[in-house]
Order: C-alpha cells, then structure tokens, then sequence
C-alpha cells in the first residue's frame, strides 16, 4: 500500500478541562506510539503495518489514533464496517483503508464512494461487488483457516479465488487469514499456518499483500505467513497473555477517571446498593462516584471492582449501578467530595488486564465500552494536545452531506441575518451545534487572493485556447504537513474532491485537454515561504498534486500564508468563466485580467454570506470583484464575456 503521509492535526480548545466533568477519559498518545514501535520492531524487515482502528480504535478514538500510527509508519488501516471507513475519510484520510468483517450488498456504494476496500469472504458479495465496481478495484480475500469465523471455508476458498479472478472489477490486491488463539496456542496456530500455505502454493500467483498475524502473533508466533501485519491490541498497550511481558513492554494508553461526588458514613450492618448485596461488617465512611455500566464500568465489577484514590487501591462496594458506584474509603478516610478517583488505566493494579481480570471479562470489550458518557483528553510527551468533547461518538450521517448543510445553515443565516447579528458568529454556532467538533472553526481561510490572466498563447497549436495563469494567496490554519491540488476535465470527478479537507485547491480542465501535466502545471506552491515539494499523479481520472515539506511540521496549528501558482489552459470559445468560493473565506480579492480582444459582458456575483454584493472594479484589460466579510460556501462568479 502506498505509504502515503496523511495526518490529522492535534486540536486546541483552552476551554475544556478534566474539572467540569463527571467522568473522562485520557488517551497518552505518546504510549500508544511507544507501544506500536516497539511492536513494529519485532515484525521482519519489510513488512507493512496496518493499524486497526475498528470500533472507534478499541474506544480510543480512531483519528487521533490513526493519526499517530501513520506517524509512526503504519501505511494503511483496517475498520469494521462502511461507516468506520467513510468516518476516515471525511476526515481526509487518503491512505488505503481495509474493511475486515463482510459487509453487506446494501453497503456497497458506500464503500465504493469512499475508496475502501473490502474483504471478500464469499461469491455472492464478489458478484454484487463486481457489478457496482470501477474496473479493476482493489480488495483482500479473507480464508478461514481454523478461526470458524468470517472467510470462506477452505473447501470453497479456491473456487471464490478463481471466481475473483474472473470478474473484471475485481482485483485481488490481497489475500489474508486470522488466527483464533495466537497468544496462547502455539500448536493451533501452526496447524493455521499449514493450511494457509497450502492454499497460496496452489494459487498461480500471489496477491500484493499477504497477512495473518494479529499484534498477538507478531509477538508469539514465529515465521507468521506474509508481508503485511494488523497492529491491534498490543498497540493500545494491553497484554493478552503474561508470556508476552518478557518480550515487549507494553503501556496502557487509555485510562477512566472521575470524582467523588458524596461522602457518607454506613453503620454495621447497613446495606449498601441495590438488593442488598453489601452488608457493612463495622461502621464505614464510603464514597459515591458518578460512573456506572452505562459509563461502560461493568456490572461484572459488583463487590469486586478496585480504584485508586489518593494512591491507595480501595474496593468498590455493592451492585454497580447504571449511573454510580460506591467505594469504601476505609483506607482513605480524609478523602473530601471532587477529589479525583482512577478507575482504570495506566496505574498499579488498574491495567485494563487486571481490572477485566477481576470478572473473567474482555479487555477488548471493557475498552470499547469505556467512558460512554466521557470527553477524551488526549496527550502528547504529557502535554494537552487535543479533546473530543462528551457526545462525540462521530459518524457521517447522510443527513449532513455538504449540500443539505450548506442549506440548513443558509436557511438559518437568512432567518438571524434580518438583524445585525455578526455572521461568522452564527456559522461557528451552527457548525458546533451541528457536528460538536470543536475544530470546525480552523477551516476558514483569510484575505483570499485570486488572480487568473488569460493570454494569448505563442504556441500556433493552441491557438483555440487562452494560456491561463492562476495564483493564489491565503492565510489559514495549517492542519497538515501536505496538502492536495486538483484537476479533472470531468465535473463528476472534480467533485469528489470537494468534501476533502486536504485539497487547497481545484481547477476543471475542459474535456476537450487531456489530463496530463501538459495542460494543468503547478508552477510553485509555498507556505510562508517555504517552496514545497510536490509530486503529481493521475489518479482515479484526476490530476492529483501533493505539495509537502517536512518543516510543515512545526507549523501546524499556526496561521500560514498559502501561494498557489499554476498554468494552464480555457478554451477561447467559451464565453463564460466560473470561479468557485468552496470554503468558508473572511475577505476576498479576485483580479481577472485579459487580452484586449476579449469583451466583458457582465459579471454576475452569487454569494452567500452577510454581503450578497461585492464591490467590482472594471478596466480596460481586467475585473476586480473584492468583499470585505464572510463569504460561505456555494459562492462563485461568473464573467460572461465575448471575444472577437
Ligand atoms: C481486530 C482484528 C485484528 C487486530 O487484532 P488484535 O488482536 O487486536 O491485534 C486483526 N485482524 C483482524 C481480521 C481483526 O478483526
């Protein structure tokens, strides 16, 4: 898979503090990196590294989490489901990103729309997959070797691959398979491994990507068969069998905290709880924390839970409740209410092993479960990088694709802009009522300068178009080392890069030019200065150019200047040239200067935002059109004009 760099930018909100809230969750991201070169160093040379970052990664939260992998070297992801991988997307993650369980037919467009790539388990969903497909899309094969589970039968594994092979939109890019007890049944695995080599032996030829160690494997089994590996569990700091703790260290990522919220005193032979399952043997002072099971603190845990407060390990007394819990503060007794309790993580006696250990349970379940009702605080070398506020369980809705929310928060702007309320005040408001992220506000660009100049080409061959010069100039938050331009001579095309956060900026080429570095050149691109590299591609039917540089890095989360300059070419015929505002901009400046022989007709602005009219300025050879405010999304201009 292509080891793509694509990362997510930490995140600021000063206002957030563990203090306001009942019960959070911290996620050491610095742990988590350790974790997963530690356990990158002990795969073989060579060997590609897929982060599994299903179900919100183990609880974690997935884009931090991805983020950090990719970091760290992994070159690919693998979700649960459609909706896992389309989440990463819309955040603009472009590296490939693998769905391991079946999907369902219903899915399919989803997952085509997004660019993920499915495992193909059985030849039902290969046909309906081949039918939906664009010639030639990548997926994996999963075969069961012994894990009972998803995969085709072995029996049946052959036919599904020749099957595959014969459809034309599908292609095999990889084959992989899944171990049933890799931490702790050395014999069961080999007899895995045999049978998945007997299958690749009698296939006329192997696949890009070949897998089957899950993090446990890479850990406790030797020789595991392929050159890919799925970082699972291990990465998020957990052992899955003591065996492994002579060979790797390992340190929690996550941990679940809250307070005290009353102090009472029991008599011998009071109850505590529902049911009356604690019985007080003496007079008690015992403390009542506002986590229960719906906070994903496990029932199982009843009379048998553990916490730390103030460093001293106390025992949760009675049922667990849907919303509390009670500790015994026997061996704490100046404890006073909002004093701050731990109930699972990085602290002795409190690894998620231990405490899942306490009720026979699942440290894989009781992450996922975790802080239900909590915001994440995530950390960096112990620093405050970013947070995910309480509701945050994200997904993409349809209901909030671009064009609908761009019409719900047109409808309301219309509705509060009859007074004199500020606009970008109102936009922030709808957007954090709308998705709860508190990083929507980083989108925005300032002073946005657009220049574009038609001239007449020397090149007799080109006669029927104007070269066209662009370049353009913004400030905007960086939120990343690298950004994207795009060009496609198709409409649909070109709007598949309009939900991408990373691509800066995007031009149509007229159908009649052929896609190629010839007819859309990016002359130069820097932030602040700084010349980035960049390298293009033809990708998907798009032009496709990544500007990077790797001091990017220290810039981000700073406002940055952006220059974009490119060449290209419109046709002479044409009589009307569009430029599109796509994102939310304060100020902007657009200068469209031409040959004398081209006459200006009119120029038409539609803007949403506070001010529908900017002010136009027409010469001789040029037309300016300059606002002073917000500009919205769904703007443009249109310069009709005649040429002789
Ligand atoms: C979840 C999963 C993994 C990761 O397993 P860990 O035990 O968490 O390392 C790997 N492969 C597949 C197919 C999975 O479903």
């Amino acid at each position: 898979m292509n080891p793509t760099q694509d990362s997510r930018p930490p995140t600021h909100d000063s206002r957030l503090t563990t203090h306001e809230f009942r019960s959070w969750v911290e996620i050491d991201l610095s742990a988590f990196a350790a974790n997963f070169r530690a356990l990158a160093k002990l795969t073989p040379p060579n060997t590609f590294i897929m982060q599994i970052v299903k179900a919100d990664a183990y609880g974690h939260g997935a884009l931090e989490i991805a983020r950090t992998a990719i970091d760290c070297g992994a070159t690919a992801l693998g979700v649960a489901n459609a909706d896992e991988g389309a989440l990463l997307r819309y955040h603009g993650f472009i590296l490939p990103i693998l769905i391991l369980s079946p999907a369902l037919i219903p899915e399919i467009p989803l997952i085509i729309e997004n660019q993920l790539t499915p495992t193909i388990s059985d030849p039902l969903f290969a046909t309906a997959f081949n039918e939906l497909a664009p010639a030639n899309y990548n997926v994996h094969l999963n075969i069961d070797t012994g894990m009972g589970r998803s995969g085709a039968a072995l029996s049946q594994a052959r036919q599904l691959y020749d099957l595959c092979e014969a459809l034309p939109n599908i292609f095999i890019q990889g084959i992989f398979t899944h171990f049933a007890a890799a931490e702790n049944d050395p014999v069961y695995s080999q007899h895995q491994i045999t049978l998945f080599h007997q299958f690749l032996a009698a296939l006329p030829h192997l696949p890009q990507y070949i897998h089957s160690a899950n993090s446990s494997a890479v850990v406790n089994i030797e020789h595991c068969p392929g050159n890919l590996v799925r970082f699972g569990a291990l990465t998020y700091g957990f052992y899955t069998d003591a065996s492994q703790k002579e060979i790797i260290h390992l340190q929690p990522v996550l941990s679940f905290k809250s307070r005290i919220s009353q102090i009472k005193t029991a008599h011998k032979d009071d109850y505590i709880g529902y049911n009356l399952t604690y019985k007080c043997s003496h007079d008690l002072k015992y403390a009542i924390i506002p986590v229960g099971y719906a906070d994903g603190y496990d029932f199982l845990l009843s009379n048998c839970g553990k916490v730390i407060l103030h460093d001293t390990l106390l025992p949760v007394i009675g049922k667990i409740s849907m919303d509390m819990i009670a500790i015994d503060l026997t061996n704490a007794t100046h404890s006073v209410t909002g004093d701050q309790v731990i109930l699972l993580g990085n602290a002795p006696h409190l690894r998620v092993e231990d405490i899942a250990a306490l009720y026979k349970g699942s440290p894989y379940e009781l992450l996922c479960q975790t802080g239900r009702r909590a915001p994440r605080f995530f950390y960096e070398n112990d620093k405050l990088i970013s947070t995910a506020p309480l509701l945050r369980r994200e997904f993409v809705s349809s209901d909030y694709n671009n064009d609908k929310l761009n019409r719900i928060i047109e409808a309301a702007m219309q509705q509060r802009m009859q007074g004199s309320q500020i606009a970008d005040f109102v936009y922030q408001d709808i957007l954090k009522n709308i998705f709860s992220d508190q990083d929507n506000n980083i989108h925005f660009r300032h002073d946005f300068q657009h220049s574009i100049n038609f001239s007449i080409p020397s090149d007799p061959e080109m006669q029927n178009y104007f070269l066209t010069k662009t370049s353009l100039s913004f400030r905007k938050i960086l939120n990343s080392a690298s950004f994207r331009i795009a060009c496609a001579n198709n409409e649909a095309n070109l709007n598949r890069y309009f939900q991408q956060p990373d691509v800066e900026y995007r031009w149509l080429l007229d159908e009649s030019l052929n896609l190629s570095p010839d007819s859309f050149q990016l002359v130069s691109a820097s932030i602040n200065d700084i010349p980035l590299y960049f390298s293009t591609r033809i990708i998907n039917n798009c032009l496709e150019i990544t500007c990077y540089h790797e001091k990017l890095h220290k810039l981000i989360d700073q406002e940055v200047l952006f220059r974009i300059d490119t060449l290209t070419w419109y046709p002479r015929n044409y009589h009307q040239l569009t430029v599109y505002i796509t994102g939310i901009t304060h100020k902007f400046n657009l200068d469209f200067s031409y040959p004398p022989e081209l006459k200006m007709e009119n120029i038409i602005p539609i803007l949403s935002g506070k001010q529908k009219f900017p002010t136009l300025t027409q010469n001789h050879n040029s037309a300016t059109v300059t606002s002073q405010d917000w500009v919205f999304p769904s703007s443009g201009i249109i310069f009709v004009y005649n040429v002789d």
